[in-house]
């Protein structure tokens, strides 16, 4: 079975296309083609590796997203050694899909019905979701479906009751990657992820916590939009409403601007002035720049303050797990995160710590809670739910 996945992001694309057998591997496999356009101003710039790890880049003029996706699917068929011989020879299209509201929460069919049911939600996380529906999906999964069984406590905002009435609730995101980090973390200690209290640290550009008791997540720091919760690259996280009633009654801002404040002009680039790049932002600090520094520490406390929030609605913890771009890669983070939870028995293991590879434990040996890095395998956790939607049908 061969299965496309395309992953949608607000200024890029990633493509994978994975061949998966009768069983699936125990390790995420490398797809045999992958692809990825960034796209600024109109230009889209491609990056596409096959299944020798030849890498292959362009860039290119387009008139839309979709013009940019075709010609990014375009090369599965083109090129030296092709990866298909003809798209027709893919067998399911599984689709990253931003955002389900309040009705969908595991993988479904994209029937006309399903589309239109996502483009009604899409106000929701206005950075991403209009653009998955420019692709060709067939099965959505949805970033929001491992958080909708939340208990309600964590679910339901101390508004107006109304508001939940009106699906005005905790969704969570980065929902794939988090249930992949639970999973692949019970396999890397080799537990049973029924008996673990994890917490999951996505800190990519968009950042967000979980706290995971027995396989289901139980708390997360994005709620109604992925604005809520930790500090990021270009959002700002949780800040008081009060500031935001504050500068509409005083005229300062209107409720568009509010948006794109908070989620383009915030965050690390907000507070530093020069980068919302977790790398710039360390290479500036670390030559002194004072609003780096300053960024730089008011992320590490948010960062702490909401694992210790997580810990505490887990009633403890087994394993603090790391994944996506600053999270994978930056020891200095991971090691600032660490370094108030040693209360309660947490000991990295700095050389450990310092090493580029994932999907490992820098624990100490002695440590109480085991610390892993995990790759975040959003691709590949798509394209496994698609396997398992596509048996359950021939079988049924
Ligand atoms: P993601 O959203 O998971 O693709 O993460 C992208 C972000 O990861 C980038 O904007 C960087 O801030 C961050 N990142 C990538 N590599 C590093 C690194 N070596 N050190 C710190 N941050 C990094």
């Amino acid at each position: 079975m061969k299965v496309l996945v395309l992953n949608s992001g607000s200024s890029s694309q990633k493509s994978s296309l994975y061949p998966m057998d009768e069983t699936l591997p125990d390790d995420p496999p490398t797809p045999i083609w992958e692809g990825k356009i960034e796209w600024r101003d109109r230009i889209a710039e491609a990056e596409i590796k096959n299944a020798r790890g030849v890498v292959q880049k362009n860039r290119a003029k387009v008139s839309s997203r979709a013009e940019a996706v075709e010609q990014l699917l375009g090369t599965l068929t083109t090129g030296d050694r092709p990866a298909l011989t003809s798209l027709t020879n893919i067998d399911v299209v599984g689709h990253r899909v931003v955002h389900g509201g309040p009705k969908y929460e595991g993988p479904v069919s994209l029937t006309p019905e399903v589309r239109a049911g996502i483009a009604k939600v899409s106000d929701f996380a206005p950075l991403h979701n209009r653009a998955e529906l420019s692709g060709v999906p067939q099965i959505a999964v949805f970033d929001t479906g491992f958080q909708r069984r939340m208990p309600l406590a964590a679910v339901v905002y101390p508004g107006p009751y109304q508001w939940f009435e009106q699906n005005i609730r905790r969704y969570g995101f980065h929902g794939i990657n988090h249930q992949y980090c639970a999973t692949r973390a019970a396999r890397l200690l080799g537990r049973d992820l029924n008996s673990l209290k994890l917490v999951t640290c996505h800190l990519g550009n968009g950042c967000s916590l979980a706290a995971i008791r027995d396989g289901h997540s139980v708390d997360t720091t994005m709620g109604f939009t992925p604005l809520e919760g930790l500090m990021m690259g270009t959002r700002s996280g949780s800040i008081d409403p009060g500031i935001l009633t504050y500068l509409i009654r005083t005229g300062r801002l209107d409720g568009q601007r509010i948006d794109d404040v908070l989620n383009t002009e915030s965050g690390l680039l907000g507070i530093s002035g020069t980068s919302g790049d977790m790398r710039e932002i360390l290479a500036a600090k670390n030559k002194g720049h004072t609003r780096a520094k300053l960024a730089f520490e008011i992320y590490v406390h948010r960062l702490q303050a909401g694992i210790g929030a997580m810990v505490a609605v887990l009633g403890g913890i087994d394993a603090l797990i790391f994944t996506a771009g600053v999270g994978e890669n930056s020891a200095e983070v991971r090691e600032a995160a660490c370094k108030q939870l040693t209360f309660l028995g947490l000991k990295l293991d700095d050389a450990a710590n310092r090493q580029r590879t994932s999907d490992r434990d820098i624990a100490a040996p002695d440590s109480a809670v085991r610390v892993l890095i995990i790759r975040a395998q959003e691709d590949w956790a798509i394209a496994k739910e698609c396997w398992h939607i596509m048996r359950s049908l021939r079988h049924d």
